[in-house]
C-alpha cells in the first residue's frame, strides 16, 4: 500500500498543477516523429520536434542503425571505462572532434548527461561559476551537482557578466570561475553573445563552456555557434546533442584531448552509465557525414523557418528576440497558450504550449520548430490555422 504521506503530497500537488493550467498531457505519436505525424487517428503538421534537418526519419540513418545493430547487438553490455567501448564509439568520438574542430570529444547517453557529467568533472566546492539566468535545466542541474558556487548574471547582459566576473575574480575566493552558457538559447532562439564572453573570459581568466544543442546542425555551417562567430580555440568545453538536428540520441562534449582523458577517467556518467547502443552510434556517425556534406539540408532548414517567421509576423505574433530556426509564439497566461494549442490541434497542427516549469510562470508560448522536412504547403496550413486561431481567440487581429 503506498505511503500515505506519499498519496497526500502527490494529490495536493498535482490539483495544484491541474488547476493552473500547468499539467501537461503527453501524448503519443502512431507513426515517425517527421513533418506530418499521426495521432489518434488524424494526421498533423508537426511543429514541434527538434529534428531540425530531418534525420531523424532519414532512411539512411536507419540502414546505419539496422546493420550495425545486427552486427553488434541491440545493447552495448556495459559502461564505457568496463568493456562497453566498442571501436563504433571511439569512430564516432573522432567524427565528432573533427567535426567541432577540436582535439577530441566524448559521446555520452544523453545531452543533459553532458552537462550533469562536465560540469562537475570540472568544477567543485571552492569555485564559482557564473551562469546566464536563461541557462538551460541540465546546466542548473550539471552546477549544482558541481558544488561549486553559481552566481547567475541576467540574461545575456555582458555588462552584468563582467562585473560578476571582476568580483569574483577580485574577491580571491575561487580556486576556478567558469562562465556557462547555451548558445542558443531552448525557449527563444536568441543566439549567447559569444565574442563578449570570450573577451570577457580572456581579461578575468575563466573557463568557457557553451552547451550547443540547438545551434549544432544549424549554425556555423552545421559546427555549430562557436563555429559561427569563428571562436573554436577560445571555448573550452563545447556541449551537442546527438539528438537534435543530428536525429538519433545522445549527447558528446568537446575540447582538448586533456579534457577528453579527464573526463573518461573522472566524470560520473561515464563512469557509471551504459554507453550508447550501437544501432545510435552508427546513425549518429551517419547523421554527421550527413550534416557536414549537405549545405542544401541547411538551406531549406532556414528558408522554411524564414517563411514560417515572416508569415507570423505578419499576421500579428510577437515572436521575441529569436535569431534562428526557433520560433516562439509568445502568449503569456498558461490558459492562453494551452487553448492556442488546443484550437491550433482541432485545424491540424500540433504545436505544443510550452508553460512552467520549462519557461517562467506567465512567459508561456508556443515554441514552433520548422525544420528542412517541411514543404512550404505544410507551413502555409500551418499559418493558415495560427491566423483563425488567433483571430477566435482574440491574440491578434
Ligand atoms: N541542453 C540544451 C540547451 C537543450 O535544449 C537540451 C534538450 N532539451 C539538452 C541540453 C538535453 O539534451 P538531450 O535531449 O540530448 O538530453
Amino acid at each position: 500500500m503506498a505511503s500515505s504521506t506519499l498519496s497526500s503530497f502527490l494529490r495536493r500537488s498535482l490539483t495544484e498543477l491541474r488547476d493552473r493550467g500547468l499539467y501537461q498531457q503527453i501524448d503519443s505519436l502512431e507513426g515517425p516523429n517527421g513533418p506530418v505525424i499521426s495521432m489518434r487517428g488524424r494526421s498533423f503538421v508537426n511543429l514541434s520536434s527538434n529534428n531540425y534537418l530531418g534525420l531523424a526519419t532519414d532512411s539512411r540513418l536507419a540502414e546505419a542503425a539496422v546493420e550495425a545493430t545486427v552486427r553488434y547487438g541491440v545493447g552495448s553490455g556495459a559502461v564505457r571505462t568496463i568493456n562497453g567501448t566498442l571501436a563504433l564509439h571511439a569512430e564516432l568520438e573522432e567524427k565528432l572532434a573533427a567535426f567541432k574542430g577540436t582535439e577530441a570529444a566524448v559521446a555520452y547517453p544523453s545531452g543533459f548527461n553532458c552537462n550533469m557529467a562536465a560540469i562537475s568533472a570540472v568544477m567543485d566546492a571552492g569555485d564559482a561559476i557564473l551562469s546566464d539566468e536563461l541557462n538551460h535545466a541540465s546546466i542548473i542541474d550539471g552546477c549544482r551537482l558541481s558544488k561549486a558556487n553559481v552566481i547567475r548574471y541576467r540574461h545575456s547582459d555582458m555588462d552584468d557578466l563582467r562585473a560578476k566576473a571582476r568580483e569574483a575574480r577580485e574577491s580571491g575566493r575561487y580556486a576556478k570561475i567558469m562562465a556557462i552558457t547555451d548558445g542558443v538559447f531552448s525557449m527563444d532562439g536568441d543566439i549567447a553573445r559569444l565574442p563578449d564572453i570570450a573577451d570577457i573570459a580572456e581579461e578575468y581568466d575563466l573557463i568557457t563552456y557553451v552547451d550547443d544543442a540547438h545551434g549544432s546542425g544549424v549554425l556555423g555551417g552545421g559546427a555549430g555557434t562557436v563555429k559561427h562567430f569563428g571562436l573554436t580555440d577560445r571555448i573550452d568545453l563545447q556541449i551537442g546533442t546527438l539528438s537534435k538536428a543530428v536525429g538519433v540520441v545522445g549527447g558528446y562534449v568537446a575540447g582538448t584531448r586533456d579534457l577528453a582523458d579527464w573526463l573518461k577517467a573522472r566524470s560520473r556518467p561515464f563512469l557509471f552509465s551504459t554507453s550508447l547502443p550501437p544501432g545510435a552510434v552508427a546513425a549518429s556517425i551517419a547523421a554527421i557525414g550527413l550534416v557536414a556534406g549537405s549545405p542544401e539540408l541547411l538551406g531549406r532548414l532556414w528558408d522554411n523557418a524564414e517563411y514560417l517567421q515572416r508569415g507570423l509576423r505578419e499576421l500579428g505574433y510577437a515572436l521575441g528576440p529569436t535569431e534562428t530556426p526557433i520560433t516562439p509564439c509568445l502568449v503569456g497566461d498558461e490558459e492562453m497558450t494551452q487553448r492556442l494549442s488546443a484550437s491550433l490541434y482541432e485545424k491540424g497542427v500540433y504545436a505544443r504550449a510550452i508553460v512552467f516549469p520549462t519557461v517562467p510562470r506567465g512567459a508561456g508560448r508556443i515554441r514552433n520548430m520548422p525544420t528542412a522536412g517541411h514543404t512550404k504547403e505544410m507551413l502555409d496550413l500551418a499559418l493558415a490555422a495560427y491566423g483563425e486561431a488567433g483571430r477566435e481567440l482574440g491574440l491578434i487581429p
